[in-house]
Formats: C-alpha cells, structure tokens, sequence
C-alpha cells in the first residue's frame, strides 16, 4: 500500500509539473514579441487611431514563423501583395511548425489553381478534429440525434467559425490579415487568445478566388512599373467566367469556387460563416438595413445583431471610429457565398472594410458616410490618412472579438444551430408544407432532373417515389422525385421555391428581386400540403437523377421530341455531322404529339443515336417515313462570340451556358470586329450585354497615347492573357466595327444581342422600327416578371409548350417595336416614387429659417402646402401600384395575361395590314412581349410603374438584309438561374439560317390567337 500510494503521489506530482510546464507560457504575464514585426506594425499604421491592444504587437514564437519570417514583409506593409501561392505558402509554413494548425487542399479552380483549408484550435482539439466534426455533424441533424444527446453536445462540441475571404479580387486586405491572425491565434498565449483557441475552432479559406487573386496582383504590379503617364491596365477578368458575379453564385453554384466552400460546409457544419470584403467606409459589420430574406430562421437573423452589435460596441470602446451597421445592402437575396450558410442553418455574415490599397491613400467620405447615425454611434471622420496596416488593425481586431464572443457564448451558438435545425425538421411535422414533388415526366424532364442534381448538390435530400399515390390533391407517379419537408436542410426549398414580393417602400433592394426556382428553370415543383406524404413508400436518391430517355419505336426515321430541355442543343451539337431537321409546326406522328422544333434525323444511326437520347433524358420516335410537316435544316452555324475589353464583369455567364452543353464558338474582343470579313468567318455573333451607353460600348476603352495597352501572358505577369489575350485592349470596335457588324448582317449572319447590347443597332438608327426607351416610372430590380409569346411559329420559341414564360428582367432596355400597339394600358403614371427609403437621414440637415417674430408668418404656408400635397399624390400613386403588384404575384394574373395574348395576335395582324414606313420585309418579328395589363406582369421580385412595359418586347427577331439581329431585353441565361429562358438563345443559334420560318404564315398568329381566347375565356 504506501509503495503504491508513493507511485501516486509520485504520479501526481509529475502531473502537476507537467501541467505547470504546459501552462508555464500562459503565465507568464508578458509573453515576449517579435520585435521586428512590432515595430513595423507601428510604423506602417498610418492613423494611431485605429488600433487596439489585440493587435498592436505580434508575439515572439521560437518555432512558428511569422509571415515575415516566410514572406520577407509584415502584412500590411504599403506597396507589397502577395500571390495566392504565397498565402498559401505561409499557411502551410505555418501547419508545419504549429501543432496547433493543419492545412488542406479542397479542390481546384477553373484556371487550376489551388483553394485552401486551414482549421486552428488548441493542440489536443486538432488531434481530434474528426471527433468534433461529427459533433456538429449530429447537432445539426434531428433526425439523428436526441434531444438529451443535443443537450450533452452543446456543452462539449466547439463551435466552428469559417472565414473566407478574398473571393472579391481587388479587395485586397482580407487574405494579407488572415495570415496573420493564422499565426496570433496559433501562437499567443494571452487569455483572451487561449480562451479562443481552447472553444471555438477557426476555419479558414483565405483566398476563395485565387484565379482573380493571381490577376489582381499582377496587374497591381504591371501599372506599378508604368511611366506616370502610361495608361493604366484594368483588372481585366477575374476567374474564367465572371468577376464581382462570383459572390452571386451561392444559388445557382455553376463556379468551382461556390461548389467547394459548399461542400466545406457540408463537410464542417460551420456554426458561422463569415466572408471578408472591401467595399465600405472603415468597417461595416453585416445585418443589412433589411427586407431579410423572408425564409431565414428569426434566430439566424438575431445572430446577425448579436454579433454586429458585439463588433460595433468592443471596437467604439476602445475608441476606433468608423465601425457600425445596418446601413448597407439588405438580406434580401439568397445567392451570395455567405448565404449558403444559410441555406444549412447557420450563421452567414461578412465584413465591408475600407480598402487595403496598398498604397497609403487618404480617406474622406461624404456626409452620408460621416453622420451620426443609429446604427454608426461612432462614424467615420472627415478625413483620415489610410494604409493596408489600418485595414488590417480594423478588421484582425473585430474578427478576434468576434471570435471571442463566440468562444465566451460557445453553448448559445451550439444550441441555436441545433434550435435552428430542430425547427426546420419540426416544419416537415407541422406544416403547412409537408414536401415537395418534381414530377419526372414533366414536359422539361431533362431540366428537372437536372435541377434535382442541383439540389442534391447542395445538400438537400430527395427521394423517388417507389408508387403511385395522392397526396394533399397532388398525383404522384412512381418514379416522381420527392423532396421531404423534414429533412434539416429544407431551407433550401423553402427558400428557393417560395415567391418573393418585394415591397417597394423598403430601403431600394441591393441586387436582384426575385429568384424563384421553378419559375426561372420553367419547371413544375409542387408543394404538399398533406401529411400523408411524409409516410408514402419512397427511395432516398443516391446517384444523380436522370429523366428517361432514348427511342420507341422503329423506323428508319428518328424523331426528337422537342420539349425545350437546355439537352436538346447539346444533342444536335454532339453530333455536328448528321443532317437533322427542325419541323416548322406542330404535328402528331408515330401516335405522339410533337411541338415545332421537334428534331427529324433520316436516315438515322440508332447505334449512335439511342445511347446519346437515353444520356440526356430526350425521347426519340423512330418511324418509317419521314412525317407530313414543313422542315428547315438544321446547319451547324461557326460561332463568334465578342466581349468588350471595356468589361468582363459578367459575360461569362453566357458562355457557361454555351459550355456547359457543348456549343463551340470562337471568343474574341470588341476590337478584332474592326478587322472585317465577319460573314467570311461566321454565321452566328453572339455579342452578350456590356453594359453602358451604345456610345460606350462601341468607343470601348479610350485611346490615351501611342502606346499600346496589351493583356497577355508574359514571365513577369503570368496570370493575363486568359481567357483571351490582345496585344492593345483599347479602341473598341468603333464605328468601324459597328459597320462590320452591321454589313455581316446584311450578308446574310444572325448577330446575338441581350441586355444593354440590344440598344447599339437601335441607338444607332441601324434596325428600323425599333427604338429604346427609358422610362423614368419604371422600378423592376432582378424581378421575374411574366413573358408573353407573341409568335408561337417563331424558331425561337421552339419546344416552348406554351404561350408564356417566365423570365427575368433587370430594368432596362425597354424596346418599343412599332408593329404593337404601344402606349400605355393605363397611360404613363409616376409609379416609381417612394422606391427608396432614406437610412441616413442626418446627412442632409433642413436648412434652419431664422428666428425673426417681426416677419409675416403666413409667407411661407402655401408654398408648404403645395409641396407636402405633392408628396401625398405621390405616395397615394406608389401604394397603388404596389397593391396591384402583390396582386400579380398571385396565380389569379395567368388567365387574364393569356388574354392578352390572345390581344397581339390581333395586334400583329392590325399592324401588318396598316404598315408604315418600315418596309414589309423588315418588319420586326415580336416574338415575346410584356403582358398589356401593368398587374399582370410581376410573378416574383418587384415592379412598379409597370405601364411602361405594357406591350413592350423581350425579344425581337429583325431581319435586315440577308441576316437577323436576335434581341433580347431580358436575359436568357442569367447567373446560371434562368435555365427556363436558355433555350430561347440555343434556338436562335440553331436555327441561324431560318429565322424566317413561320413568319407571317396565315395559320400561325391566328393558332396563337384562338389558344389565348380560348384560356381567357374562363376569367
Ligand atoms: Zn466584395
């Protein structure tokens, strides 16, 4: 007995000297710091101001470098950024040397370079990092987990706090400061740290966007060796296809950039998500100013306050002006990177700081920036010297109180994300929506496969019904994808499926409106709201869905239903070689209805043809003879595709379309149309909107000197040149290449137009019969509004089943063609006003009058009363609008905008038979228009002022000469949302040569007409 008790003493004492050592650095009051970086850090800050003590010093570590130590510079040093390669040179430095850090590779980009994952906690939790994974994997889900096993897990799990940054290229700060926290968190050892380090677990990407990170550098550098004169080179491009749209990705998740922080979040069960950006004044901590995205949890959106309020509060009291909320951007749209937290019921928030530079540069906003506000207790100053160390000071320092609120509040985010996930597995028990069905033969059934994969690669559960049943009035057929409402990532339907209305007195809307899923990929989605679904036998979906397809029948001839599935151009392109017709009507074969526009192949090679059809979800018919109907050929068009050097913002997103299902084009920029011989190179120009004034975009960017400005790829500055390159960027197509295009027409090639791009012939008097106009009652932000067919025999329209369509619309350009009716429905009204509502109101003081009793007091009272009437008529027209828009929202608008169609077949006939001075051959074809009736018009987002869309077209078919311009004012392949409107491009490629088909065929119009009577009869 005393041996063993020594042995335990003996055992107890090295336990307390071992815990002793392990402690001995934390006790030691002043850990000691790097003294080189300390004093860098005071000599680079440009404003002692904005500082606080968790940054002013960087501690000393005898093992772990600092980014001195691996770079040669302290971040924050004016004048110097690093290369993602570098950041993650330094990260995986220091995973090297800190136990306490671990780094990985998460996927690559589109350009393949390398994104990153660095998770830092205390030593012991990194050892165990799968183990705590599981943790929130189990919070996270109900389904799994007890109540009583929730309630042990969130006194034991860690939260996870992900930062991400540097997705937006210029905003430089961001990835230099999270280098830096990297090492302060893996190597100080105050309190304050430790308390972090030893509760919350800190994951970082530091560079979301390295392909944009690369080219920002380099072009920082490349102007930096300029002359002083020499022209500036701007950042052109950011990853291969969009640049700032890459933060509007979270919903349609096309990039590789949003598909591998989702799949970090699905791995990480993140508890926030918190994304670093550079875009405001100091520092904005997020919550929006509101409307909030109506299908967030109440919690996530307290969460929001919590933490701003916390960043605001710690940063004002140790007296750095500049930090506040509220006043920017809106919660509205779920599609930024942040969101899919959201989406997953966690915490999403991000940062606007001001600018890293890094150039020191001085600082002086306007009065709406520097007032005293609510929501800004300690605002910006007039004027501040700035430098990359204030930005990084500003914003290490709020995310390291940040951090330690959580750490502090570590059970409340726990328990919130389980409350949070618990409520919306608890919708699926309560109600009222029990589920959702996406019938899989659905007309689109290759898009609604297609959007099922989608889903399912964001995390959302879909099964297949293994029976037939009814469910709440809704048929389900075997086979048929289920979405079960009690699954913990039901936000994503829940918010992607649900109408939004916009009201218009909020504050005016950040980005897009309107976003409605089903609506955008013109697929049928319906909500149960019977119980009884939740217990019907079903499959959980473990491999991509894929429609039914290949060919019944048999026959020599092959037919191709066409139902308007993006899959039917990828088909035809798969095989450029076989001669493949399109049917100019409507017929019934081989006891099957087809749509204008099905596919006829004679002669067919079933062999090569069947895998392919059965690949992509279509059906074929094969039959004997060729069927009794009209065809054109479909000839495989050579493609050009132009973007201006002038912007590269978002062009891209059109030929993500074109990529994705395989149509082959040339790329090239604005100034090669100067070269000529168009016809003698293409058949088809897709020119994508730009953006700007039709001056604008065909002046390009300005010609300053003699000196060329090139973008290409050199040793020094390997990032440019991609995806294309120019030896002088400058010029733009001037008129010179507006003449190009324009003979290329006239000789017989279809040029492509959509959003601002469509303005340029019309601005230029080149298509006669169309004009722009702007109108200033208009407000329709992003919304889906509803689009009318007016010609259903147009190739454009092919495969559309029926005579309207859903698609987005941004504002402008609203196109008037002189072959409708035009005005207004109810005449022009002043329904714009009260758009926006005034979050600052103490920037724009009243003018005090004098205090002077002697004066008439009644001078001034009627001009007082005539404004403030003025106002009242103004508000009273707003709020009308406004009703009449809730009122389109709902299903009741459908049948009386049928009528409508049912309108401009009428339309159309009157103006063919009055003709003005266009000539007949070039009349424009209106192949979609607006409704005529203002509330018919909205389906999701916002509108008011609508009567200036009565009757206008979406898209326009004009022939000129021997060729076409195709005019879109909406945009058909937007963000990788709109995959309902894609196809309306994809025929206009397809059908290059025919354009013409159907035009002012006597049966057509009248067709279109007798279906419009017919639906708007019952209303
Ligand atoms: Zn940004």
């Amino acid at each position: 007995m005393p041996s063993r008790t020594l042995r335990v003493r003996h055992l107890a004492g090295t336990l307390i000297a071992a815990i002793a050592l392990a402690a001995a650095p934390a006790a030691r009051a002043q850990q000691s710091n790097d003294t080189a970086y300390t004093a860098r850090i005071k000599q680079y800050l440009e404003d002692p101001r904005i500082s606080t003590e968790l940054v002013d010093h960087l501690p000393a570590s005898a093992t772990v470098p600092t980014p001195l130590a691996v770079l040669g510079h302290i971040v924050g040093t004016p004048g110097v950024l690093d290369h993602s390669a570098d950041i993650y040179k330094y990260f995986d430095a220091l995973a090297k040397a800190s136990p306490r850090v671990k780094v990985w590779r998460i996927g690559k980009t589109e350009e393949g370079r390398e994104m990153i994952l660095v998770a830092i906690a205390d030593e012991a939790t990194i050892k165990d990092l799968d183990k705590y994974r599981a943790m929130n994997a189990a919070l996270g889900d109900p389904r799994k987990t007890t109540p009583e096993e929730a309630q042990r897990l969130i006194h034991t799990a860690k939260p996870i706090y992900y930062l991400t940054s540097g997705i937006h290229s210029p905003e430089f700060g961001g990835p230099e400061m999270l280098m830096e926290l990297g090492y302060r968190l893996a190597v100080e050892e105050t309190p304050f740290v430790q308390d972090i380090r030893n509760n919350v677990i800190t994951l970082i990407t530091p560079v979301i966007e390295p392909d944009g990170r690369d080219k920002a550098v380099d072009t920082y550098y490349y102007n930096k060796a300029l002359p002083k004169d020499g022209q500036r080179l701007p950042l052109m491009y950011w990853g291969r296809y969009v640049q700032h749209d890459n933060n509007r990705d979270g919903m349609g998740q096309f990039l590789d950039l949003t598909k591998h922080t989702t799949q970090v979040v699905l791995d990480w069960h993140p508890t926030i998500l918190h994304d670093l950006h550079e875009a405001q004044t100091y520092l904005y901590a997020s919550t929006g100013s509101g409307p909030y995205n109506e299908q967030i949890d109440p919690i996530t959106i307290d969460s929001w306050w919590l933490l701003a309020e916390n960043d605001v509060m710690e940063m004002t009291k140790r007296g750095v002006p500049g930090v506040w909320t509220y006043g920017f951007y809106d919660g509205w749209t779920p599609n930024y990177l942040f969101f899919i937290a959201h989406t997953h019921n966690e915490v999403g928030r991000f940062y606007e700081v001001q600018s890293y530079g890094p150039d020191n540069y001085v600082v002086k906003p306007r009065a709406t920036t520097t007032s005293r506000e609510w929501f800004r207790p300690n605002p910006p100053l007039d004027s501040i010297d700035w430098g990359p160390r204030n930005n990084t000071n500003i914003q290490e320092s709020a995310l390291l109180f940040a951090l330690h609120y959580v750490a502090e509040n570590r059970a409340t985010f726990l328990d919130n994300y389980w409350r949070t996930s618990e409520r919306a597995v608890d919708r699926g028990k309560t109600g009222p929506t029990f589920g959702w069905v996406i019938p899989a033969a659905q007309r689109r059934k290759a898009d609604a496969a297609d959007a099922v994969n989608e889903l399912r690669t964001q995390g959302l559960e879909v099964d297949v019904a293994s029976t037939a049943f009814t469910a709440g009035g809704v048929r389900v057929q075997p086979g048929d994808y289920v979405i079960r409402g009690d699954q913990p990532y039901r936000a994503i339907a829940d918010m992607y499926f649900a109408l939004q209305n916009f009201a218009p007195g909020n504050p005016s809307p950040y980005d897009d409106t309107g976003w409605t899923f089903p609506l955008m990929r013109d697929i049928t989605i319906t909500p149960v709201t019977d119980k009884s679904l939740l217990d019907q036998p079903m499959t959980l979906l473990t491999a991509p869905a894929r429609a039914p397809g290949g060919v019944a029948g048999s026959g020599s001839v092959i037919v191709v239903d066409n139902t308007a599935d993006n899959n039917v151009a990828k088909f035809r392109f798969e095989f450029p070689r076989v001669k493949m017709q399109a049917a100019e009507s409507d017929f019934d074969a081989a006891g099957h209805h087809f749509r204008a526009g099905a596919i006829v192949i004679p002669n067919a090679n079933r062999a090569t043809i069947e895998p392919a059809l059965r690949d992509l979800g279509l059906s074929g018919f094969a039959m004997a003879a060729a069927p009794d109907v009209k065809t054109h050929d479909l000839n495989i068009p050579r493609i050009g595709y132009v973007h201006s050097w002038s912007r590269t913002q978002d062009e891209g997103w059109v030929r993500a379309a074109l990529d994705t299902y395989g149509i082959p084009y040339n790329y090239f920029g604005d100034v090669k149309l100067r070269d000529g011989n168009l016809r003698q190179k293409y058949d088809v120009i897709i020119f994508p909107h730009v953006g700007g004034s039709a001056e604008s975009m065909v002046n390009g960017i300005a010609k300053r000197g003699t000196t060329p400005l090139p973008y290409r790829k050199t040793k020094q500055f390997p990032s440019f040149g991609t995806p294309d390159s120019a030896s002088d960027i400058r010029g733009g197509m001037g008129v010179e290449g507006l003449m190009n295009l324009y003979q290329f027409v006239q000789q017989g090639g279809e040029l492509i137009v959509e959003g601002a791009t469509s303005t340029i012939f019309p601005d230029y008097n080149l298509t006669p019969g169309v004009t722009v106009e702007t109108p200033d009652s208009l407000f329709a932000r992003g919304s889906i509004l509803r689009g009318v067919i007016a010609d259903m025999t147009s190739p454009i329209v092919y495969g559309y089943g029926r005579d309207q369509l859903p698609v987005y619309f941004n504002q402008s350009p609203v196109l008037n063609v002189r072959t409708g009716p035009g005005g207004g429905f109810f005449g022009f009204g002043r329904g714009g006003a009260g758009v926006s509502q005034d979050i600052t109101p103490m920037a724009t003081p009243l003018k005090l009058s004098p205090w002077n009793p002697d004066e008439d007091s009644t001078s001034g009272g009627p001009r007082r009363g005539g404004r403030s009437g003025a106002r009242g008529a103004a508000r009273s027209a707003g709020g009308a609008t406004a009703a009449a828009a809730a009122g389109a929202a709902g299903g009741a608008a459908a049948s009386s905008a049928a009528a409508g169609g049912a309108r401009t077949g009428g339309a159309r006939a009157g103006a063919q038979g009055r003709q003005g001075a266009i000539d007949t051959a070039e009349q424009p074809r209106v192949v979609m228009r607006f409704p005529r009736n203002p509330a018919d018009m909205l389906l999701s987002g916002v509108l008011t002022g609508g009567q200036a869309l009565s009757d206008k077209a979406q898209v326009v078919d004009e022939p000129l000469g021997k060729g076409h311009v195709v005019m879109f004012a909406i945009r058909p392949f937007w963000r990788w949302q709109t995959q309902g409107t894609f196809m309306l491009g994809f025929n206009a490629i397809m059908n290059w040569d025919d354009l013409d088909a159907g035009s002012g065929a006597p049966g057509a119009p009248a067709g279109s007409v007798a279906r419009g009577a017919t639906a708007g009869s019952g209303n």
